[in-house]
């Protein structure tokens, strides 16, 4: 993907040889060092952090003393510490190389480059390496020497690996594997990767060696094909909370979407990084180039860009700052960035876990961000239609179906979204407070009566006719227009003409989606998107079932732009409670590390995050022990960057 040799291939190099002395192994039979060993340990010391987050540490001590797991955690809750730190803990108690298995392979140089930073010795096995650099790879590896070795899963199962893997084995030195975005190996999961089946062979081939499968995509079903396919039956499950507090959700009705979203953008996060989800390429292309002509710094990303120009764009993403990436859901897995602030879907992904996935990369970093999405009836019928056309079995379209009726329900709900989120994943909550519903609850009205009506014409217009038509058509009817089309098919005779002109248009559009949400109306692709009358229809019509729905609000109510602007854009919420002085600081900081990263080939988060940065800022260090206990900074990085990061704080 990347042309030419990775760059981290020279340098880095250097760093990862100096790092294996540093770290000597010790024999499985020697007695413990230390106790600078232990997962704790590591943790300060390695990244700098003071504590474990939730499950970490139980995952992390379970996988050190070699059993398998499953960790189902939500995007940003922390899975990486909970392989690199057993692979870490194992290499000091001479177990050896880690194989970390991922489909992400240009990110695995960022990822390689962000344990170098650290001090962990790290290298990638993919196609961007040339020979020489594959089997200098290679060469480090079967010496036992790398603590983690990434690899993408096609090469996991070619004969020349497992043969490696083999030597490694008999010599005791293969650790653990680790298997990243496992949900890849399930049809049900949004991402499945044929090559992910294949895993199975770490298991029956090297049978005794640890397993850890993570990923942030769980609904059950998803769950249970993991365990059967990665033949997990006997690994230890650990589910953690999906909440993530800090993401606000809001879901508002489609209108102009790209004006909505500019609004959106321009109200709330000028200046700041954002995902902006389309389904088309051309869709992509057009509000990329929307966004630009407006002056917002965004770059396109669909598969059907050239790879380097793609890699360019992911690049200029991850490494500057403030870019919005306009892109198809080719893009994103994996991206680490912790400071996007928002990510805004212009049209509904197809079901709750690719919907919170998706969102789930805004906020890693744990300040406020934005999950916004835009929905409209165009898209309730587009992924109704693509479920239709597809060509896989009715049983799997059945799966299909109910996932998207649960996203549906979620966007026409007027209470909690969280709620109903993390309901989805089966943990209980209560209302939240911090999404669109819990702060603006909408008005709700009782639209039976319209839905009794709107179906009862489409019922009498079919049989007068024995023709179907679509919903403009249909609303003209029922508000008693009298347009051209109504009087040539003589549709002001049908009794329910103008019985529903006390609704406004955009009522009974509401009224409309809402059936076709739930199936009580269909609208037929194939006949000019004309709409059916369903099984579903005959309860609601019996006034059966009951139709609520969300007042359909013309702009919603504006919310104040959350923080100042300074002049040069908005400043990182991390630095928000600084002084002047410590603003600074900070700023000078910030400077110091765009130069650092950029001569690491790395981006500015890799190197320290704002956060770590806003906290020396803060602290105003004078010596290297003012900055001990700083979150962030482990001791390889104080080692390396200490007396700049003194010298950068001293000019103020
Ligand atoms: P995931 O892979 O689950 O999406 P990451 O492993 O990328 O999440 O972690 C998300 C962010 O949280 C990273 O920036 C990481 O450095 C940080 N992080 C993880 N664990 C801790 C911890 N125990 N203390 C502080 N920060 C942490
Ligand atoms: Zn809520």
């Amino acid at each position: 993907m990347r042309a030419g040799p990775p760059p981290h291939a020279g340098g880095p190099a250097l760093i990862q040889r100096r790092t294996v002395s540093a770290l000597p192994l010790a024999s499985p039979d020697s007695a413990p060092s230390s106790g600078a060993d232990d997962p704790q340990s590591i943790l300060h010391e390695i990244f700098g952090y003071a504590q474990f987050r939730g499950p970490q540490q139980a995952i992390v001590d379970h996988v050190v003393a070699g059993g398998d797991a499953l960790v189902l955690m939500p995007t940003g809750g922390g899975k990486s510490l909970c392989y690199q730190i057993p692979a870490i803990a194992r290499q000091r108690a001479g177990h050896g190389v880690t194989v970390v298995v991922s489909p992400l392979i240009a990110l695995m140089h960022d990822q390689v480059g962000a344990l170098h930073e650290a001090g962990v010795d790290a290298a990638f096995l993919n196609s961007t390496l040339d020979w020489e650099q594959t089997q200098d790879v290679e060469r480090r590896m079967l010496r036992g020497e790398i603590t983690l070795l990434y690899a993408a899963p096609e090469r996991v199962n070619t004969p020349r690996f497992l043969s490696q893997l083999d030597s490694l084995r008999e010599r005791g030195k293969l650790a653990l594997f680790a298997i990243d975005e496992a949900h890849c190996v399930s049809q049900w999961g949004h991402d499945f990767r044929p090559e992910y089946r294949a895993l199975t062979v770490l298991h029956e081939r090297y049978a005794g060696v640890p397993r850890i499968a993570l990923t942030a995509t769980a609904d059950a079903l998803t769950r249970a094909d993991i365990v059967e396919r990665l033949q997990l039956e006997e690994a230890r499950q650990f589910v953690s909370s999906f909440d993530r507090p800090n993401i606000r959700y809001t879901i508002v009705e489609k209108k102009e979407a790209t004006t909505q979203l500019l609004r959106f953008i321009e109200r709330e996060h000028e200046g700041d990084a954002g995902v902006v989800y389309c389904q088309s390429r051309k869709r992509v292309e057009d509000v990329a180039q929307t966004l630009v002509d407006a002056g917002i710094n965004a770059l396109p990303y669909h598969a059907g860009l050239d790879a380097a120009l793609r890699q360019k764009h992911q690049d200029r993403f991850l490494r500057d700052e403030g870019i919005v990436m306009v892109a198809t859901i080719a893009f994103g897995m994996g991206i680490d960035k912790p400071d996007v602030r928002f990510v805004a879907h212009l049209d509904m992904p197809k079901n709750i876990e690719g919907y919170y996935q998706e969102t789930g990369r805004a906020g890693r970093d744990g300040a406020s961000a934005d999950a916004w999405m835009a929905y409209g009836l165009q898209d309730v019928v587009n992924q109704r239609r693509m479920i239709d056309e597809s060509p896989a079995g009715e049983e799997f379209k059945q799966v299909m179906r109910g996932k998207l009726d649960a996203l549906l329900s979620l966007a026409e709900a007027s209470d909690c979204r969280r709620v109903r989120l993390l309901g989805y994943f089966g943990e209980k909550s209560t209302p939240c407070g911090n999404c669109d519903n819990c702060i603006t609850p909408p008005q709700v009205w009782d639209g039976t009566d319209a839905a009794r009506k709107l179906l009862s014409t489409i019922y009498r217009v079919q049989q007068q006719s024995g023709i179907s038509f679509g919903a403009g058509h249909i609303m003209d009817i029922l508000r008693g227009k009298a347009t051209e089309k109504v009087k040539q098919f003589g549709h002001e005779r049908v009794s329910t003409f103008g019985i529903g002109d006390d609704f406004s248009e955009a009522q009974l559009r509401g009224v409309l989606r809402q059936l076709i949400a739930t199936g009580a109306l269909s609208v037929d692709a194939q006949a000019y998107n004309t709409l059916q009358l369903t099984d579903g229809s005959r309860a609601v019509l019996k006034g059966e079932v009951q139709v609520m729905l969300r007042e359909s609000i013309s702009s919603p109510a504006e919310r104040k732009s959350r923080r100042e602007k300074s002049a040069r854009g908005a400043p990182s919420p991390a630095a928000a409670t600084l002084d002047a002085a410590g603003q600074a600081r900070f700023t000078a900081l910030k400077a110091w590390r765009g130069e650092v990263a950029k001569e690491h080939n790395l981006p500015a988060y890799v190197i320290f995050h704002d956060a770590t940065l806003a906290a020396i800022a803060e602290r105003a260090p004078a010596t290297l022990e003012d900055l001990q206990g700083i979150s962030g900074i482990g001791s390889k990085k104080l080692e390396a960057y200490g007396t700049d990061v003194l010298r950068v704080c001293a000019a103020f």
